[in-house]
């Protein structure tokens, strides 16, 4: 499988603080990449330097590529709004919208600019079904995402980032607020999803890790000091 993300070179600051320092990892097409490491080491710092989320914060600076579909998208002429598009996130704490599940499932597409009924119907159907979640709510599509269970609306977040189609899917923790049924589900619909899409998931779960992602890379005080397929860390420790 060919690359389809790369950080090469990538150092991260917050003002004076260095955040990350020399991070070269690679993300194939059609795989999860699992980041492991305690906490403040830099893997949610390094997740958003990966769809550019870390601009938003004054003072903060990059230095280094990194490469989508080899270009960087830290290039001067690069488009951040179409770039986002392209890489959808999901945060630890679901938060959907206060709106229907229709809406927050149509949401991107409305921003986007689609107006078509039919077409929005058809992708917030599609994006439900991706993410495990149609049979569960397509009679109470009109009905607010907010009273739905925390797993299903992690689901829903999951189905409103693929709704615009992206080629990426970045994760931030998306099962540590769930409880173990939600988790399984959200861990076996990441299985599926991976058929379609590259996956980076940070978990400070290993044994979820293991289950999860084809290649783990740990890190330790804003550096990678491991980097493997995750069999073959996981089969020899
Ligand atoms: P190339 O053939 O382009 O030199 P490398 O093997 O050097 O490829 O890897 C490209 C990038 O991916 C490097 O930045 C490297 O640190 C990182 N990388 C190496 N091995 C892996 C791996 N198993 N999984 C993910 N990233 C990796
Ligand atoms: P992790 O996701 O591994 O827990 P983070 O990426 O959240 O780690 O944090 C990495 C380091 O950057 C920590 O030392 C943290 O305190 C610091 N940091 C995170 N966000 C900010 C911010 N907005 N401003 C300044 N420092 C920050």
């Amino acid at each position: 499988k060919k690359w389809k993300m790369q950080a090469k070179g990538l150092n991260f600051y917050y003002g004076n603080f260095q955040a990350l320092y020399d991070i070269d990892l690679g993300f194939r097409e059609r795989d999860v990449t699992a980041l492991i490491g305690p906490s403040g080491c830099g893997k949610s710092t390094f997740l958003r330097c990966l769809n550019r989320m870390n601009d938003l914060i004054p003072i903060s600076r990059v230095k280094g590529e990194v490469l989508l579909d080899d270009n960087n998208i830290y290039a001067p002429s690069v488009d951040v709004v179409r770039l986002r598009r392209k890489i959808g996130m999901v945060f630890q704490k679901p938060n959907p919208f206060p709106k229907t599940i229709f809406e927050n499932v149509a949401y991107g597409l409305r921003v986007n600019g689609v107006r078509d009924k039919n077409i929005i119907a058809g992708q917030v159907e599609k994006s439900l079904r991706q993410a495990a979640l149609w049979e569960e709510v397509k009679d109470r599509l009109h009905e607010s995402a907010l009273g739905m269970s925390g797993g299903q609306q992690q689901r829903l977040c999951i189905a409103r980032a693929l709704a615009v189609e992206p080629e990426v899917l970045l994760m931030d923790e998306p099962a540590s607020a769930l409880d173990p049924l939600a988790t399984q589900k959200i861990e076996e619909l990441i299985h599926e999803l991976k058929r379609f899409y590259s996956i980076i998931i940070v978990t400070h779960n290993m044994q979820q890790a293991a289950r999860v992602s084809d290649t783990t890379a740990f890190f330790y005080m804003g550096r990678i000091i491991e980097v493997d397929e995750t069999d073959t860390i996981f089969t020899n420790p």
